[in-house]
């Protein structure tokens, strides 16, 4: 077999993605990790803190990248995107596009461009929930740990006095945008998943202030979110004495996503721990269809609902409004069939996880179901992992991206 049909293209560089590129590289096979942002790790990277153990999702990160930083077969093009493919004589010829790099590699993340910059723009990592310079460090785990630029946010003033601010000639104001073909025997789809958006769920409050979605959530509980950690009410800053989480908000539901995103409950009950470390006397209730907290993450379920002042109600929230400076919620009590009316201060939307590859036509991606997760192909030597090809969690993702590594390296081998 010839070194391009062994090499592997891994699109998506979130845990699945990583986890998919390491295990490949570690039993010998030449690998390009894709990523489409300025930096690696994917949608954990903006969770507080993971279940089932409470720890934050840095840890895992750091190892895998330094198992990333030690392997020489792996090659990580970030602000990358397939922007064509084609597939013939047992393996994919790829045309990877790669942003402006802005910021050479030789940035030290020293800060002094950031102190020349005075534009500020909606922090992606926060989910706009709070803004950040057009050139900064997009987080503070991030890898490579290098400046990110927004060029087009400022003008070429202020560009130049950004440029001129670094002393180590970093800032390039000349970068292009550069294209390369590359061949490979296989490819592992791991392009993950965003959140279903709030503004589709106007029934629920989806555009009121206080309503937030699950994702925003997890920022505001984080230390580097746009709060500093402190969970609070949107619309004042005030601590919410009653905090309702509502699962299934969008999910199981024809008008919307028709499947179980399958970490919801979970997550509503670790942010449960969340409220009640923090407001210890704030009342939570989270209103479920199903409880769904399969295998060992029952007794995740068991320690959050024994939390005093944590109530799990089955209930269907159908409608949400604002009422006496609260919030209202209108709830389908289906075991004693009656509609409930039920206060909260604080609303936080369960909502599911939409793969990505549902609106992105990429060449690679041959198969998908109806809802837009990406199928294997082995006749076409295409496999795909984590949340690309369902909904899971970070344990599911990492497994089957072991499984997704496995798989391509075998197509390539009966391509070849
Ligand atoms: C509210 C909430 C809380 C959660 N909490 C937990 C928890 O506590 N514990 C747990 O185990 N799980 C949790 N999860 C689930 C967890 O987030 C997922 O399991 C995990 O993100 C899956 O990783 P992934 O690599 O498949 O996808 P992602 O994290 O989405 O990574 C995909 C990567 O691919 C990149 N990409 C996408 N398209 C392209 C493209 N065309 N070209 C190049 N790159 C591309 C993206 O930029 C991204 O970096 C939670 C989920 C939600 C919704």
């Amino acid at each position: 077999m010839s070194e391009a049909k062994k090499s592997l293209l891994v699109i998506g560089a979130g845990i699945a993605g990583i986890t998919a590129a390491l295990e490949a590289a570690e039993t010998g096979a030449e690998v390009v990790l894709i990523e489409r942002e300025a930096t690696i790790g994917g949608r954990v990277l903006r969770l507080n803190n993971y279940f089932p153990k409470m720890c934050p999702p840095s840890c895992g990160m750091e190892i895998n990248i330094r198992r990333l930083e030690r392997n020489p077969r792996i090659r990580v093009l970030t602000r990358s995107k397939v922007t064509a493919a084609e597939t013939g004589d047992g393996g994919w010829s790829v045309e990877i596009t790669t942003e402006p790099a802005w910021v050479k590699a030789n940035c030290t993340a020293c800060g002094d461009c950031e102190s020349a910059c005075t534009t500020e723009i909606d922090d992606p990592h926060n989910l706009g929930m709070s803004k950040t310079k057009a050139i900064r460090l997009p987080h503070p785990s991030a890898w490579p740990k290098i400046y990110t630029f927004d060029r087009a946010a400022v003008s070429d003033d202020e560009a130049k006095k950004i440029a001129e601010a670094c002393t180590y000639d970093a800032v390039d104001l000349d970068a292009q945008e550069t294209t390369q073909t590359l061949e490979f025997g296989a490819v592992v789809v791991a392009t993950g998943w965003k959140p279903y958006p709030l503004e589709k769920l106007e029934e629920l409050g989806g555009d009121l202030d206080d309503v937030v979605a699950n994702v925003q959530m997890e920022r505001m509980a984080s230390a580097s979110g746009p709060t500093g950690g402190v969970i609070r009410k949107p619309s004042n800053g005030e601590a919410p004495a009653r905090v309702a989480f509502v699962q299934c908000a969008g999910s199981r539901d024809v008008n919307h996503l028709n499947y179980c995103s399958g970490v919801c409950c979970l997550a509503s009950l670790k942010q449960a721990r969340y409220v009640k470390e923090q407001l210890p006397d704030a009342e939570v209730t989270m209103y479920y269809i199903d409880r769904r907290t399969p295998g060992r993450n029952e007794d995740f379920l068991l320690g959050s609902a024994e939390l005093e002042g944590v109530t799990l109600t089955k209930g269907k929230v159908g409608r949400i409004e604002k009422s006496n400076g609260g919030l209202k919620l209108h709830v389908e009590d289906v075991e004693n069939e009656v509609i409930l009316e039920a206060e909260a201060d604080l609303v936080v939307l369960a909502t599911g996880m939409v793969p990505n590859a549902v609106d992105d036509d990429l060449a690679v991606f041959t198969r998908k179901d109806d809802d837009g997760f990406v199928l294997d192909d082995l006749e076409a030597g295409v496999t795909v992992a984590g949340v690309a090809r369902r909904p899971e969690d970070v344990a599911a993702s990492v497994r089957d991206a072991t499984g997704a590594a496995a798989r391509a390296m075998v197509a390539a081998g009966r391509r070849a």
